[in-house]
């Protein structure tokens, strides 16, 4: 199957972010991931007649910041709702969210598709809500196990206009957001672990139409890569449909990741009616503009705003910059290696980029877990800078801090590696060089300019790439010259 250029895809995510508090949303309870089943919870976990939620203050903090960072309007009345409905994991028979008045309406995220211009996608609302528990199925003949450590845990819904239209823009979103959430410290990102889950509406229509076709909802994506599989696939299935008379029904579909295709979980006939009303247990929430002017100045700089800083302060292309801010980890390493070699953004951006994330990635290993130190790439580049070391030289160095550890200035020195810059020990070996050659020499004189890099390349390897290129070029022409 192939995607069909007389369709459109049309996407718009929902993306639940689990809370990174130190307690549930609603009582005392760590908000703890991977304890033995049903060991983090209280009666308010399990729902007993008679008890009372409270609300917990980081998690609207955290409601506040995430909407600050997605420039969104920060709803100073905003108030809880029931949502109703029966589920094993959910002991209420309702769970706590947001419905009419959320915390956060109308913000945006700038995203940065591979090869696409910058574009706008529009956040619709982000509210808070708490998780329900979850049914554990194995390990039993005929039963189920409820564990209700989960219940409680907070999350924010994230949810986002109908403005991407592609699976590449769609991931593109996610890793931005995903950077965010992370920046600000609210959540982990993990997918597979389930911490940043993503549900993903997929509709498709001919290209010019004004309408938006029928959507199905897409669940059980736990990668970005799967997210952008999913719609692809969707893309297809749904225009086959169209193409064979046949209607695209709405309706959530599974993502099944090893066949590699999606299928109808439930339709809308089965969908539920959650009767939502204000929940009656909690007061309304009432925000004061000062708390979030005090939130607001407690932010970190995001990746926009770092994205801009590094372009002005450092020069840096598109793409430097891109990779250099996508995580705060990153930002963090290339701006210590400046340190250590300020006169010179760009090289450090290019080891940082190049040599260094190649190695990392090869080795499946994260910018904090590299062998090699900021300050030591950073040392690397200055060497280069002062003519210490010849960049070839910089590369087998810096292979052997990768993996035996060391600083720059201790390997360099063990080795003998510093360029040779003196002007008459580099003479003697373009003299010998050249006296060696005589017929090229002939040759260069007559006009086959192309031998320069002849007589560079043996200087060089005579002097094990130590010799500066600056004086051997500069040797060899003069000596050159008819
Ligand atoms: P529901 O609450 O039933 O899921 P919403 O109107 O809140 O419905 O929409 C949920 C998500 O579906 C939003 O992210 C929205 O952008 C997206 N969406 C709505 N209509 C379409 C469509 N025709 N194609 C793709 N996505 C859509
Ligand atoms: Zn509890
Ligand atoms: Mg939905």
């Amino acid at each position: 199957m192939s995607q069909d250029s007389r369709y459109e895809t049309v996407i718009g995510l929902e993306i639940h972010t689990q809370l990174r508090t130190r307690s549930k949303i609603f009582c005392g309870c760590p908000n703890q991931f991977g304890s033995a089943p049903n060991t983090q919870i209280c009666p308010v976990c399990a729902a007993f007649p008679g008890v009372l939620p409270v609300l917990n203050r980081e998690v609207l903090n955290m409601a506040i910041k995430t909407g600050l960072a997605l420039h969104g309007q920060i709803r100073l009345y905003n108030e809880f709702a029931r949502k109703n409905y029966f589920y094993p994991d959910l002991p209420a028979g309702y769970q706590i969210s947001q419905f009419e008045l959320p915390i956060v309406e109308q913000g945006e995220l700038m995203i940065e598709p591979e090869g696409s211009p910058r574009k706008r996608i529009g956040i619709t609302r982000i509210h808070m809500e708490v998780d329900a528990g979850k049914n554990l199925h194995e390990g039993i003949q005929g039963a189920s196990w409820v564990d209700l450590n989960r219940t409680g845990t907070p999350l924010l819904e994230i949810v986002t206009e109908p403005d991407l239209r592609s699976a590449a823009e769609t991931g593109a979103f996610l890793k931005k957001l995903r950077s965010i959430v992370r920046y600000l410290e609210v959540c982990d990102g993990n997918m597979e672990e389930g911490s940043f889950r993503c549900d993903a509406n997929v509709s498709v229509r001919r290209w010019g139409a004004t309408q938006y076709g029928t959507r199905a909802e897409i669940k059980n994506l736990n990668s970005i890569r799967n997210v952008m599989r999913a719609i692809e696939f969707e893309t297809d299935r749904q225009i086959d449909r169209i193409e064979n008379g046949e209607k695209v029904i709405q309706e959530t579909r599974l993502w099944d990741a090893n066949q590699n295709l999606t299928r109808p979980m439930r339709g809308k006939e089965e969908a539920h009616d959650y009767r939502y009303f204000p929940e009656p247990d909690l007061p309304p929430v009432q925000l004061d503009p000062a708390r979030i002017e005090a939130i607001r100045a407690t932010m970190p700089e995001l990746p926009d705003d770092k994205f801009a800083r590094f372009q002005k302060d450092y020069a840096l292309s598109d793409y430097d910059a891109g990779v250099l801010t996508a995580s705060r980890e990153m930002a963090n390493y290339y701006e210590i290696a400046l340190r250590a070699s300020p006169a010179d953004p760009k090289s450090v951006a290019n080891w940082v980029t190049g040599e260094l994330l190649g190695r990392l990635n090869k080795e499946g290993l994260e910018i904090t877990q590299s062998p090699v130190q900021a300050e030591s790439l950073g040392a690397l580049t200055a060497m280069i800078h002062n003519n210490v070391i010849s960049g070839k030289i910089a590369k087998s160095v810096f292979a052997h801090m990768f993996e035996h550890g060391g600083t720059p200035q201790q390997i360099v020195a063990e080795q003998g590696l510093s360029q040779v810059t003196d002007q008459g020990a580099i003479e003697a070996e373009v003299d010998k060089i050249l006296a060696a050659h005589p017929e090229k020499i002939a040759q260069y004189r007559a006009g086959k300019n192309q031998l320069l890099g002849f007589f560079v390349g043996e200087i060089m390897k005579a002097t094990r790439g130590k010799a500066n290129p600056g004086v051997v070029n500069e040797l060899l022409k003069n000596k050159l010259a008819p």
